[in-house]
């Protein structure tokens, strides 16, 4: 199961009734939920992932023109430790944890069983391609599910290598990779899974809720947003600078927690924009092209959305219509009615709204939907406390931007529109797991005899003494 030689069943060949048909088969056998079973999956993804590290750095460059250290931090490494993690701790994760029952209960023992869903459905996004459908496939394999990926038909080399390397790697009966588009997404919707996961935009995951409610199958999406910075007046300007250049250029800023737009205190707002400046003209290093846009779709809306703009574009501003490609733009000051403020940016293209002070910013960020993830410069704990306690987002992370995806310690999901659910490490196990209450009690002495009618007073008493 772990050789490039051996000829694997293409899910691709099989009609997708047949394909879910397969894999609940090997679901009722019960041999996912083993323990050992769900070790060697993990373990057999992380080699498939380190072992073809340069065909999936290939892949990424076609589809997204991504520069190989951008492909092995964002989707190798993380994918791959990701999946480790979970093999390393798989067994200590799936263990009873015994309850302590209240006196009634007793004699009487409890625990949470942790127990597979069945069959789940992950619906993979584009932007990371491997790290957003194998990554899902993480928690949902190591909660002893079998599986179905369906990749983003937006990225399709890395589609078709996830299609390709699967089988040749995981349990051809437990694990199925689907390609196609959305209609092949709602086709495999209305099968009726036990579980699903969807990573994408806000309107398609309603889309998608909307047809696994038929089916009552529990969903986890994971959607985007507006994910805004707040810069305060105390922040380190040099580093906040840098930081959000770094994120805002990674993947041509095509990322659900990139910085969306900054909301920069009027008192170091020019002093930002300037230090901004020069990071990307450091990072991009003389390179004026601008960065690669997924295609003509995306790339038309962005730059339809920076010509209406109202603010001042002060870093950047060109496009190549040939290549797809868009300058790191700054716009300052833009409206707050336009594209650029109202629909998520996932782009190169970084408006920043100038604010008086920390309230005029924390109101801002509370006036519009509660974004996937909030950031924060600033040095003072004071600040960090309010914002932390006054934003709601699906995630904060203070001084830095993006890393809160990339640890397996921390939940990572969203909140309202930005989603509902979280994975990654031990969450990612929990989400895919449904947590079944089991109670057992003793049949002798039979203490429940002074429950049983016919009722006297004196039973009663006692009963209301105990429960
Ligand atoms: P998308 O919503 O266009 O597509 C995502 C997936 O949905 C694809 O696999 C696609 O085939 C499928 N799909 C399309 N139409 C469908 C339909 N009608 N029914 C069911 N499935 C359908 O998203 P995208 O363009 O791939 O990614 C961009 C969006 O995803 C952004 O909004 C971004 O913020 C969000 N995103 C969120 C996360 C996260 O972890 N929260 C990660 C990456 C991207």
């Amino acid at each position: 199961m772990t050789t490039e030689s051996v000829a694997p069943p293409s899910s691709t060949t099989e009609d997708i009734p047949s394909t879910v048909k397969r894999l609940r088969k090997t679901f009722a056998t019960g041999r996912t939920r083993s323990i050992e079973w769900r070790r060697q999956q993990l373990k057999a993804l992380e080699r498939m992932i380190v072992e073809n590290e340069a065909q999936i750095a290939d892949a990424l460059n076609q589809d997204l023109g991504r520069k190989p250290f951008e492909a092995w931090l964002a989707d190798i490494a993380s994918t791959a430790g990701e999946a480790r993690d979970a093999a390393k701790n798989v067994g200590k994760w799936a263990k009873r944890k015994q309850r302590l029952l209240e006196f009634s209960q007793l004699p009487g023992r409890g625990w949470v069983e942790y127990e597979p869903y069945g069959v789940v459905l992950v619906i993979g996004a584009w932007n990371f391609p491997f790290a957003l459908t194998l990554g899902p496939a993480v928690g949902a394999l190591a909660a002893g599910n079998a599986v179905v990926l369906k990749p983003s038909e937006v990225a399709p080399a890395s589609s078709a290598l996830m299609a390709r390397l699967v089988p040749r790697y995981l349990d051809t009966d437990a694990v199925a990779v689907v390609e196609g588009d959305g209609a092949v997404s709602q086709e495999l919707i209305a099968q009726g899974f036990d579980r699903l996961c969807f990573t994408g935009g806000t309107e398609i995951g309603r889309k998608v809720y909307e047809a696994a409610a038929s089916h009552l199958t529990p969903v986890t999406l994971e959607l985007g947003g507006k994910s805004p910075v707040i810069v305060a007046a105390d922040a380190d300007i040099d580093v906040a600078a840098k930081r959000i250049a770094f994120s805002k250029l990674l993947n041509s800023g095509q990322i659900c927690i990139a910085p969306d737009y900054v909301i920069a205190d009027a008192s170091i707002r020019d002093e930002l924009v300037d230090k901004i400046r020069g990071a990307v003209e450091a990072f991009e290093a003389g390179d004026t092209s601008g960065k690669r846009i997924v295609n003509e779709r995306h790339f038309d809306r962005l730059v339809s959305s920076l010509a209406a703009t109202k603010g001042t574009v002060a870093v950047g501003g060109g496009s190549d219509a040939s290549e797809i490609k868009i300058q790191p733009t700054v716009v300052v000051d833009p409206d707050l009615d336009e594209p650029l403020m109202r629909d998520e940016i996932f782009g190169p293209i970084l408006p920043i709204v100038t604010v008086a002070n920390l309230d005029e910013a924390i109101d801002f960020v509370n006036s519009r939907p509660k974004p996937l993830a909030a950031y924060l410069f600033t040095k003072t704990k004071s600040v960090r406390e309010r914002v932390i306690k006054e934003v709601p987002a699906g995630g904060m992370l203070v001084n830095h931007l993006l890393f809160q995806f990339t640890t397996t310690k921390l939940p990572f999901g969203g909140v309202g529109p930005s989603g509902m659910g979280a994975y990654h490490g031990k969450f990612g196990f929990e989400e895919f797991s449904h947590r079944k209450s089991v109670l057992t009690k003793t049949t002798r002495p039979d203490l429940s005899a002074i429950i049983y009618p016919p009722y006297t007073d004196k039973a009663w008493k006692l009963a209301r003494r105990l429960f």
